[in-house]
């Protein structure tokens, strides 16, 4: 995870931009205290990603959780192609929806009941106060499908994005991704 957060370091303007609007919606949304936006979100390329993370699928975000010894999580923006569209903020959302979720239960199905509880209600909460995200985001229509489900390969408009997330990593997998950086 911190390699990743690093590799997003790389990606400046891309990241803070995402960063902001992460910060604009978790000022809207107080069910879920969203923590520091550095070192909880950013941007980076498919390419970097799987480079860090071996993962080949093609997706729009992605996020990371590690939860020993205590819950983290990062979430991975594909800025490519996205970044001036609509759908970047779905996406956004959606991935948030993981961060929360992953605070909650670590047995829930990634796009199950929870899941849709929690992307339901961060849509209600910054569609009723969309004004405060920073431009071009509170002009935007928030496409619910895309924050409430996994894009289904080959269903989805975008030419690069099969998924929007792929299977949580296992914790495992995470902790020892956290040791390799220290050793
Ligand atoms: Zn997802």
């Amino acid at each position: 995870m911190q390699q990743l957060r690093r590799v997003a370091a790389n990606y400046p303007v891309e990241s803070k931009r995402v960063q902001a609007l992460y910060t604009a919606i978790a000022g809207i949304y107080q069910d879920f205290p969203f923590p520091d936006n550095k070192t909880h979100i950013g941007c980076m390329s498919d390419e970097d990603h799987m480079s860090v993370t071996k993962d080949t699928t093609r997706k729009l975000g992605c996020t990371h959780y590690l939860h020993i010894p205590k819950y983290d999580y990062f979430i991975v923006i594909f800025h490519e192609e996205l970044e001036t569209d609509a759908s970047f903020l779905s996406v956004v959302i959606h991935e948030m929806a993981h961060g929360e979720q992953g605070a909650i239960s670590t047995s829930q199905q990634p796009h199950g009941k929870l899941f849709k509880k929690i992307g339901k209600c961060l849509i209600q909460h910054v569609k009723s106060q969309q004004a405060k995200l920073p431009k071009p985001y509170c002009n935007v229509k928030i496409n619910e499908v895309t924050v409430l489900t996994q894009s289904v390969k080959g269903f989805h408009p975008f030419k690069h994005s099969l998924d929007l997330c792929s299977k949580d990593m296992p914790t495992v997998e995470n902790t020892r991704m956290q040791k390799s950086v220290h050793s």
